[in-house]
């Protein structure tokens, strides 16, 4: 099985995928920050403030909770949900928010920089730069402005600038693009801080070391409620963060069967999902190597999920390389199917999952469905749905 080791051999490689693809204003910059990251992340008491920090500000550990009335309604395996939605800001974006941000404050940094598309995780920077009391600039594509009202609202509460960016197609991809030119022209006062495992290295790497906090715990929990490693484990995956971060620390037992679920939109035979994995092929997005779902010119495709987390027309270099060793499964799930999800698990469990997390539970209970009770599922319950109760309220008087 090839995993950890071979990952190695080539600096910022998970086999052909990767890499750093980036104008030259920002190979310095990011190979300081590489250099800083590897010396900090072994660092004892850079790991103590951070295991603090976790523990009294985000709320960590989370449970690992059994969904007894799911497990239930499925008939089959045991479900257990990772109740990352019980993090402070709601999901599992802060782990990673927090992990950047002690980076930037011991390298002297006094902005954090970031870019953000359903506002997910500008909140979570945001929060992080409050706490840490360093200025933040957010950039964000003029019609994401618009349509995460409240989530800009939310972002200069904490105190954060929020930049509308007005060019392009005024959306997620334009505000990177904005983001990383103000870094390079300042980047020795600011840091930007990624919120996925994509990106150039020493993002993916980086994003995953801080993420996996989620696996080691679960890996714990489990053993200690069943006495056993878990048979199954299902996160859904957009950049894939969370999924990596609950994976990374049971890559190597060969026990555990993995699956990673991506957004099928309106269906896979359609042009409006964003199954990066499934439909897409390999290729240079955002400054790495991935599946991409591109045009002939190599631009990305526009993409579609009812999850604003999951519609990014790319996916990290380390799932694109675990799903070509054969490592980790990927399935998906379209909207309407976590639409479903999303009342169901409100219903049985009382428990309102962010529309993201639902192609993860409802893949799940396809799967228990499919097993006996003996057998074990852990799902990453990424984040709480409040923010999209909304949204799934106006598809409903739609539909109606
Ligand atoms: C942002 C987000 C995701 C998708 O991002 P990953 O990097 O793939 O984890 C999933 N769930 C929630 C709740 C999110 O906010």
């Amino acid at each position: 099985m090839a995993t950890k080791k071979e990952e190695m051999l080539r600096e910022g490689y998970f086999g052909d995928y990767g890499g750093r693809f980036v104008p030259p204003p920002l190979e310095k910059p990011l190979q300081e920050l590489t250099d800083a990251f590897i010396r900090l992340k072994d660092d004892y008491s850079f790991n103590e403030e951070l295991s603090f920090h976790l523990k009294n500000f985000v709320g960590r550990p989370n449970p690992l909770y059994f969904a007894e009335r799911l497990t239930d309604y499925a008939g089959g395996a045991k479900i257990f949900l990772k109740r990352e939605d019980l993090n402070h800001t709601g999901s599992h974006k802060i782990n990673n928010a927090m992990g950047q941000a002690l980076l930037a404050r011991d390298l002297g940094k006094k902005r954090l920089i970031a870019e953000t598309g359903a506002g997910q995780h500008g909140v979570a920077t945001a929060t992080v730069a409050s706490f840490f009391d360093l200025d933040c600039t957010i950039f964000m594509g003029a019609e994401d402005v618009i349509r995460q009202e409240m989530n800009v609202f939310r972002m200069e509460l904490l105190g954060a600038e929020v930049v509308s960016v007005e060019s392009g197609t005024r959306t997620l991809k334009d505000a990177v693009d904005r983001a990383l030119e103000t870094y390079a022209k300042d980047f020795e006062n600011s840091f930007y801080l990624l919120g996925s495992a994509v990106g150039p290295h020493p993002y993916p790497t980086m994003v995953r070391h801080f993420q996996s906090i989620i696996g080691k715990e679960a890996r714990e929990q489990i053993i200690e409620t069943t006495g056993k490693l878990p048979d199954y484990l299902v996160a859904c995956v957009g950049g894939g963060s969370n999924a990596i971060g609950l994976f990374h620390p049971f890559l190597e037992d060969e026990g555990v069967s993995i699956i990673g679920v991506e957004p099928a939109g309106e269906g896979l035979d359609t042009a409006r999902h964003a199954a990066s994995i499934s439909r897409g092929a390999p290729g240079i997005i955002h400054g790495f190597k991935c599946y991409t779902l591109q045009d002939e010119k190599g631009e990305p495709l526009p993409v579609h999920s009812i999850a604003p987390g999951l519609d990014y027309p790319g996916v990290g270099p380390e799932h694109s390389y675990l799903r070509d060793c054969g490592r980790i499964n990927y399935e998906s799930i379209t909207d309407r199917e976590a639409l479903e999800t999303f009342q169901l698990l409100s219903r049985e469990e009382g428990i309102i999952p962010a529309l993201e997390s639902a192609h993860a539970i409802a893949y799940a209970l396809k799967l228990a469905k499919e097993l006996s009770p003996e057998k074990t599922i852990i799902v990453n319950l990424s984040g709480r749905g409040d923010k999209d109760v909304a949204q799934v309220a106006r598809y409903h008087r739609e539909e109606l």
